[in-house]
């Protein structure tokens, strides 16, 4: 669905363009300003294939940023999460906000071009952990390509907006979701997905970027032994290294290993390195009873980008039973280690130690702790395989682990300035409570982790507690060394990707709704702009006639989670549509008003509750809602609060949407196959008992989120 804006625009933007360009072959300097300058893009995810997220833009410098101001800001035709890294390539940008729209802006004033709504249908969003967001684009000779949440891969005409091909990468009834950005790597599409929790088998498929047509797919565990090879590619790493590192029947449940968010691409070695997800279940003695390291779980995977073939593996967390995913961001650079240049990859994984490696064999250059982390004692350098602590392992005994499932780094990317030699990371502290289910059973189309969802007391006092073990933090880190060089606290964990720039700035948001900048040698704060909402995605920057602008897109959040019940409210807790935000030097605008009014509170019904009740329904909240509505029924903003919802008010109103499906369309799905009458009311039991226990602490007057 296609919106051409204006086509007029378009055409001026283009012959604005080409001027410029006839200027620069003249060698014109007739301006008393700048000389018509080349415009300087953004024109991958990670701004080059290596994922580094530096800009050697410096117009932007410490000595200026103070005078920072917002140019223009750009609203989203929809509500809920925003994730998205924007592109800019010839004086547009191109930027996808929640259920995988894409816009097409002028880069300098922020004119819509075009706007394209896949029509994702609302109940797949039963199917998105964390909610409908989508993390951006790639743009290729003149192809705009997005991964839909619905599973198809649709490339766009970059002028128009309209559909050139479209491939369904899975079936929209499985439970998977693409939420990450494709990468075109060699002239390939390379899209993977999520849903290792609802029970998946991952992959990854590589597209011709022109035709669409499929090349090639690589499954990243191995599928029922009775059921042969895959047959599409070589057989050979999944046969020989993979399967024999499994046992039991972990097709049953999936076996996870899905490819969610990163990937970065190096054209010398013509080698495509995907960052693989966490096992399904968690619980590794449901998924492989004997053991076994689960290849290729948790791992880093270089691949063949014309044929998927593989090159090498690096497994981070063998036999991973703490979703500990190495999804996080890749990144590639050349470092100065022990007197010689090394082609690096580098990455800070969820499981809280930063790797080096070396990306042209996959071998461990060095590995060590970026965050607080009590899985396993160190990395062997010989065999690059982690010491794993005496009782991390929770699946008989619960345990203390940390990090959390939210991981010390989560999708939120890390910038590298080579200059500084220095790595900014989006980084926290996180402590997960873990218990395994001993009672598990696998249920088609829900969460499966295998874990016991402890259930949030309903205890303002343990709340807080919880709380306070979470800390976030901008993490300066030195690779080489493998050591910190700097930290900024911020006001709790779960904060935005970064940027670095020539300017020796690092550009970072925060969950306080603050968009920072710092100097990327000291950490001091120098220019900080109030957005109201959050910065989670990567910010970029770029030029257009030799002003340099700095752009990140801006939203409520996702339907954060977290272990533990502890949740990050949002800066305001109104359903606002997110935005893009883009600065430049001298500009005044002011931030656009909230579109939205904050949601009332509705105090919840009276009347004595039923204590086993209160507690049978805390633990269908946990396994039908929480991914949703969030641990408690405390929404972050995206969906309404549960503990404050009209609905809650009688027992019939309560069971319309879950049992009748009546919220469809907006991403409620239907539970009647799921719950039965008396569990809804189980669960509203709970949220009632909630409501009571915490609302005076509800989201967005919370004190105890908002302290360093
Ligand atoms: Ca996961």
């Amino acid at each position: 669905m296609s919106i051409l804006y204006s086509r007029a625009a378009w055409r001026m933007r283009c012959a604005a363009a080409a001027l410029s360009v006839v200027a620069l072959a003249l060698g014109s300097t007739a301006s008393g300003q700048a000389a018509t300058q080349h415009d300087e893009p953004w024109p991958q995810h990670g701004r080059d294939a290596g994922e580094q997220r530096f800009s050697p833009l410096a117009r932007i410098h410490r000595g200026n940023v103070a005078q920072l101001g917002l140019a223009w800001s750009f609203q989203f035709s929809r509500p809920r999460g925003v994730e998205a890294t924007p592109i800019v390539v010839d004086g547009v940008m191109y930027v996808t906000g929640a259920w995988s729209t894409v816009h097409a802006l002028d880069a300098r004033t922020g004119r819509a071009l075009w706007a394209y709504d896949p029509q994702v249908p609302g109940e797949k969003a039963a199917h998105a952990c964390c909610d409908v967001v989508n993390r951006g684009v790639a743009v290729h000779e003149g192809m705009v390509y997005v991964g839909t949440l619905d599973g198809r891969l649709v490339a766009l005409d970059a002028r128009t907006g309209r559909e050139r091909w479209s491939q369904r990468t899975f079936p929209i009834e499985e439970t998977r979701t693409i939420t990450g950005a494709p990468r075109v790597a060699h002239g390939v599409v390379v899209i993977g997905h999520g849903g290792a929790e609802y029970g998946v088998r991952g992959y990854v498929t590589g597209y011709d970027a022109r035709t669409g047509k499929r090349l090639w797919r690589f499954y990243t565990v191995p599928g029922n032994p009775a059921d042969g090879p895959d047959g599409e590619i070589s057989d050979m790493p999944l046969r020989d290294l993979a399967a024999p590192t499994w046992n039991g029947r972990w097709w049953q449940y999936g076996g996870g290993g899905t490819v969610w968010d990163s990937m970065a691409y190096d054209s010398e070695l013509d080698l495509l390195y995907i960052g693989v997800g966490n096992g399904s279940p968690h619980n590794a003695s449901v998924r492989s009873p004997g053991g076994g390291d689960n290849l290729f779980l948790s791992s880093i995977v270089a691949l063949r980008p014309r044929t998927g073939a593989y090159v090498w593996h690096y497994q981070t967390t063998p036999g991973d039973a703490w979703d500990y995913t190495a999804t996080q961001p890749i990144m590639l650079a050349d470092l100065d280690i022990d007197g010689q240049r090394r082609k690096v990859l580098m990455q800070a994984p969820k499981n809280g130690f930063f790797y080096v490696l070396d990306r042209a064999t996959g071998k461990l250059i060095s590995a060590q702790k970026y965050t607080a982390v009590s899985w396993a004692s160190h990395v062997d350098k010989a065999t690059g395989r982690p010491q794993v602590a005496p009782g991390a392992r929770y699946e008989k005994a619960p345990a203390l682990v940390q990090p959390s499932q939210l991981g010390g780094h989560n999708w939120q990317p890390m910038a590298y300035d080579p200059r500084a030699g220095l790595v900014f990371i989006p980084a926290m502290e996180s402590t997960a409570y873990m218990v395994g289910d001993g009672q598990f059973r696998f249920r088609p189309g829900v969460w499966n982790t295998g874990v016991v969802d402890p259930p949030m007391p309903p205890d303002p006092a343990m709340v807080a507690q919880a709380r306070q073990a979470y800390r976030g933090y901008l993490l300066a880190w030195d690779p080489v060394a493998q050591r910190e060089a700097w930290r900024v606290m911020h006001p709790g964990p779960w904060n935005g990707g970064t940027l670095a720039t020539a300017g020796g700035l690092v550009f970072q948001g925060h969950n306080g709704g603050l968009f920072n900048a710092y100097d990327s040698a000291s950490g001091q704060l120098l220019w900080s702009a109030p957005i109201r909402l959050h910065a989670l995605g990567g910010p970029i920057t770029y030029t257009i006639d030799g002003e340099q602008y700095v752009a990140v897109a801006v939203g409520l959040g996702t339907s954060l989670h977290l272990s533990g019940g502890v949740l990050m409210p949002p800066a305001e807790h109104a359903p606002e549509r997110g935005r893009v935000l883009v600065f430049r030097l001298g500009a005044n605008a002011p931030l656009p008003a909230a579109t939205e009014p904050a949601r009332a509170v509705v105090p919840p019904p009276a009347g004595a509750l039923d204590a086993a009740a209160v507690a049978r329904g805390a633990a269908q909240f946990a396994r039908y809602c929480a991914q949703c509505h969030g641990g408690g029924g405390v929404a972050t903003g995206v969906l309404p609060d549960l503990r404050s919802s009209p609905y809650l008010q009688s027992a019939a109103l309560f069971r319309v949407p879950p049992l009748q499906g009546a919220l469809r369309e907006r991403g409620m799905p239907d539970f009647s196959a799921h719950l039965h009458s008396e569990d809804v009311e189980a669960i509203r039991s709970y949220l009632i008992a909630m409501a009571r226990a915490t609302l005076p602490a509800a989201p967005g007057k919370d004190e105890g989120a908002r302290q360093p």
